[in-house]
């Protein structure tokens, strides 16, 4: 089983490139589970048809207790989707939030019950606090890749996420992989992010360019890989998938 953590700025496309990707694993006939990690849990609605699914905190608050049947929805393609989910607004911690989905995860057995050849994780960026640095340690991932695009914004959380893996790197958790360049569309974009990453001492590891199929495919709550399988951008997805896999 491998676990890889994408991590990134709040709208910056984590979401829809993990599904993308998911979905492209799971057509290749591998079992894989999404997590989400993101307070929003959206991170899976392009998998179930643009439907929210019960989060892990939600079913806590509701029933006091979750059995995995309550919170892991079989979506396209049959990948396994799960949402940690977030504190009521205003109230509560979301890192705190993280921890507690973990740990149920871990309780309930979940990696044992469904097998997954790969589980991703689609991880919220803006705050590296102990909470959203879980999947980085304690052996939850084990390769962090960033998905940023050549705005200041995103390669500022990318600088500070990168920094996190190191200083956990050094004890033996998760390694950084690279940087996922999902394109804006902003001037002289490729050298800004390849520049960034020589800095941050890693690499670009895919460049996906900005295709209206993305939300196209949204509008009709599916990824691109099931709405418009025969389309540059699935090859895309397919093509970052398999690089993901590899070694
Ligand atoms: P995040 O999970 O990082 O918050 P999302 O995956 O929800 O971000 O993406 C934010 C928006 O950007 C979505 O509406 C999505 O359709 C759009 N988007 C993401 N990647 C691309 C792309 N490569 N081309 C076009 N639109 C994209
Ligand atoms: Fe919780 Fe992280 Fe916010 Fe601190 S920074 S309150 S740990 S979510
Ligand atoms: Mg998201």
């Amino acid at each position: 089983m491998k676990k890889i953590a994408i991590y990134g700025k709040g709208g910056i496309g984590k979401s829809t490139t993990v599904s993308n990707v998911a979905a492209a694993m799971a057509c290749m006939g591998l079992r894989v589970m999404q997590i989400g990690c993101d307070p929003k849990a959206d991170s899976t609605r392009n998998l179930t048809g643009g439907q929210s699914i019960p989060t892990v905190l939600d079913i806590l608050r509701r029933k006091g207790d979750a059995l995995l049947s309550d919170f892991v929805v079989e979506g396209a393609c049959g990948v396994f989707c799960v949402e940690a989910g977030g504190p009521v607004p205003g109230v509560g911690c979301a890192g705190r939030g993280i921890i507690t989905a973990f740990e149920k995860l871990a309780e309930l057995n979940a990696f044992e019950h469904y097998e997954p050849d790969i589980v991703l994780y689609d991880v919220l960026g803006d705050v590296v606090c102990g909470g959203f640095a879980m999947p980085i340690r304690g052996g939850y991932a084990d390769e962090v890749c960033i998905v940023t695009s050549g705005e200041m914004m995103s390669l500022y959380a990318a600088a500070n996420i990168t920094q996190a893996v190191k200083s956990f790197g050094k004890r033996g958790y998760a390694t950084l992989r690279g940087l996922i360049l999902n394109a804006k569309n902003i001037d002289n974009e490729e050298p800004l992010v390849a520049q960034a990453a020589s800095e941050m001492d890693t690499q670009i590891l895919y460049h996906l360019p900005r295709d209206p199929l993305v939300q196209q495919a949204e509008a009709q709550g599916k990824t691109v890989t099931e709405a418009f399988s025969v389309s540059s951008m699935a090859v895309h997805y397919q093509t970052l998938a398999a690089l993901l896999l590899k070694d």
